[in-house]
């Protein structure tokens, strides 16, 4: 993918001749005098506009970003008169890392997700992420698009710090996910953008699907309606949206973990994003060279099977599945 990802997703050129054609949009888009080659608003005056943007890429082998920033970019400029704002959208915060299909920093192996909020006068990185930091100051939505890792599979789900629910759930419920997972582990934790920007008042919300090296477009198309329907709430859109689906929202955290006890190969006995019961199975660990069943999984608390793993080497400890229990 070339580095430049950012410059192909904003427009195409048939985009750019559909805008050229109608003078009635007489603002930026895709860069022009904006200087913000990201940037996607048609009005002259941006000032007093509401501005969203939408970022990824940060851990580099999370794709799914890369769909949703298109998609989003495709329906706007199909539709450019219902753009009453600004939409900002960074693809590939890491873009040596979606080069080469890395989730940290080539080189270096540092997690840029715990960079944040960077140092204008530190090394390299800490100064991109600095950098990063000031582009989206002034931003009155962030939403930072993940996709879990290349082991597990997650349904459309909003992570947020507790810290910041009060501010943050209403637009999260608006974003057609399933899941509200309050106080993910270190997804929205100290030193990640999210975290980061709320403390420094731009509002921001994690969006995890799909899963590690690839996309899954029913997933994104989902998160895409629900990010139309944000900025329509926001003024940003004037055109249609779909009323968003009511998410799962976990109370406090009540996340039931399931890792593997043993090696082996596992097999799903479970559909993902379906209600389980105690003691019903979730899948099997088996062993390839004796044909013997090594483990059976199954869930031990009541609750939505969120989290499912999709790559089937495990080893002890890894992470097979998530279990969303004391459902609001
Ligand atoms: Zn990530």
């Amino acid at each position: 993918m070339e580095t430049g990802a950012s410059r192909g997703l904003v427009r195409g050129a048939r985009e750019r001749e559909m805008h050229d054609r109608d003078n009635r949009f007489a603002g930026t888009a895709g860069g022009g005098a904006s200087g913000h080659p990201n940037r996607l608003c048609y009005k002259e005056d941006i000032k007093s506009l509401g501005r969203v943007a939408i970022v990824s890429g940060t851990h580099g082998d999370e794709l799914e970003g890369q769909y949703i920033c298109y998609e989003v970019a495709r329906r706007i400029s199909r539709n450019p008169e219902n753009l009453a704002g600004v939409v900002d959208i960074y693809p590939a915060l890491n873009p040596l890392g979606v080069d080469l299909a890395s989730k940290v920093l080539p080189v270096t192996g540092m997690d840029m997700n715990r960079m944040f909020p960077g140092d204008r006068e530190g090394s390299a990185m800490e100064r991109i992420a600095a950098a990063v930091v000031d582009d989206l100051i002034g931003t009155d939505l962030c939403i930072d698009v993940h996709s879990s890792d290349i082991f597990v599979q997650e349904i459309p789900q909003v992570r947020l710090n507790e810290e910041f629910a009060g501010r943050m759930l209403p637009f999260a419920k608006l974003m057609n996910v399933d899941v509200i997972w309050m106080n993910a582990t270190a997804t929205v934790h100290e030193a990640t953008l999210a975290h980061s920007l709320n403390i420094m008042g731009v509002p921001t919300m994690v969006v995890e699907l799909g899963q590690g090296n690839s996309i899954h477009m029913t997933y994104g198309n989902q998160v895409v309606d629900g990010i139309f329907n944000v900025m329509h709430e926001m003024g940003i859109w004037t055109g249609e949206v779909r009323p968003p689906q009511q998410p799962a929202i976990s109370s406090d955290g009540k996340v039931e973990f399931i890792r593997s006890e043993t090696d082996g190969i596992f097999l799903p006995r479970s559909k993902h994003n379906h209600f389980v019961n105690v003691g019903e199975p979730i899948g099997e660990i088996v062993d390839p060279m004796t044909g013997q069943l090594k483990s059976r999984i199954t869930a031990g608390r009541d609750g939505l099977l969120f989290t499912l793993r999709n790559y089937p080497v495990v080893y002890e400890g890894d992470l097979l599945a998530r279990i969303l229990t004391g459902i609001m």
